[in-house]
């Protein structure tokens, strides 16, 4: 009975280690991933609904990971966001977008093309953030102008009058900034007025059944009619069928991303996508 009980203490024992272990050897491959440069950042199209232009692209963060192939961001943001190494992450990506940003520019590539970037929610909370941003816009030369910053909800909402003034402060630099899965999170629509904001990205699981759930449709059509009265543009996500884009095209949807029109690719891909949309 004695050594039972303490298989069964060791098996516990182990169980924790080993998911213990699980972040660990990820939070160690997240260091080492920075370091080695294995992160790679892959772009997908926005087009605006009404003249069949692409606009802008989302960066979305990926893990090349030696012997392992690519990682996706819902296998380490999160233990990257617990461990507070996305505040590294996420200086890496907004510089390496501006770097990229300023190439294509340089090359006379895709002069109207505006790069939309996750900003995270310890990222957004950081002291210095609109500092941080502005210094690496200034070190690569990249122009406020060509670069967007998408926030959560609950980001925003957490502590509004921080939130409020951070934003202005990026507002004012000339970034844009955008409210990510518009609709999901807690949201208080009279904030939404004070915030100095360009666009609301709506939710792809409010898009998913718009053509044929009757709430699913209200609720985009309510959602675009809230943003244009607020002056904002609506752009909706996960936009994956001729039907999906022509519902939002008959509801005055300004802009879409999703499988229909593009999958996020590697850089190379994406320019030469960008070479035939024209
Ligand atoms: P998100 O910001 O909502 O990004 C959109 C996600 O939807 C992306 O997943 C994209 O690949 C996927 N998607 C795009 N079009 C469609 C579609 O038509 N159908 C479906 N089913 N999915 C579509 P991904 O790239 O796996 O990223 C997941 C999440 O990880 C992002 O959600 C974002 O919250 C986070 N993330 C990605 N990159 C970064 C980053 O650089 N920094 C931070 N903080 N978070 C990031
Ligand atoms: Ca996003
Ligand atoms: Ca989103
Ligand atoms: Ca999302």
């Amino acid at each position: 009975a004695k050594d039972a009980g303490r298989n069964n203490f060791q098996f516990y024992a182990h169980e924790m280690n080993s998911r213990a272990l699980d972040r660990l050897k990820t939070e160690t491959g997240l260091r080492r991933a920075l370091e080695r440069g294995e992160f790679v950042v892959h772009y997908q199209p926005q087009m605006d609904v009404a003249t069949g232009r692409v606009i802008g692209a989302e960066a979305l963060l990926r893990w090349e990971l030696p012997g392992q192939g690519m990682v996706f961001p819902a296998d380490f943001i999160p233990i990257a966001e617990e461990t507070g190494l996305i505040v590294p992450i996420g200086q890496w990506v907004l510089r390496h977008v501006c770097e990229q940003k300023r190439k294509w520019h340089d090359a006379g590539w895709f002069p109207d093309l505006r790069i939309a970037v996750n900003l995270s929610a310890r990222q957004f909370k950081q002291q210095d953030i609109a500092r941080a941003v502005s210094q690496v816009l200034q070190e690569t030369g990249c122009r406020p102008e060509w670069l967007e910053l998408e926030i959560t909800e609950s980001v925003v909402m957490e502590s509004p009058e921080a939130a409020a003034e951070t934003l202005h402060k990026l507002s004012t630099m000339g970034v844009h900034l955008s409210i990510d899965d518009f609709g999901t999170g807690y949201s208080s629509l009279s904030y939404l007025k004070r915030f100095p904001l360009d666009a609301l990205k709506i939710d792809r699981s409010f898009v998913r059944d718009v053509t044929v759930d009757a709430d699913d449709a209200a609720i985009v059509r309510a959602v675009i009619a809230l943003a244009h009265s607020l002056k904002l543009s609506v752009i909706a996500e996960g936009v994956e069928t001729a039907d999906h884009l022509d519902f939002l095209r008959a509801q005055q949807c300004d802009a879409v991303q999703g499988y229909h029109l593009g999958r996020p690719m590697p850089v190379d891909k994406f320019e030469h996508f960008m070479r035939e949309s024209k």
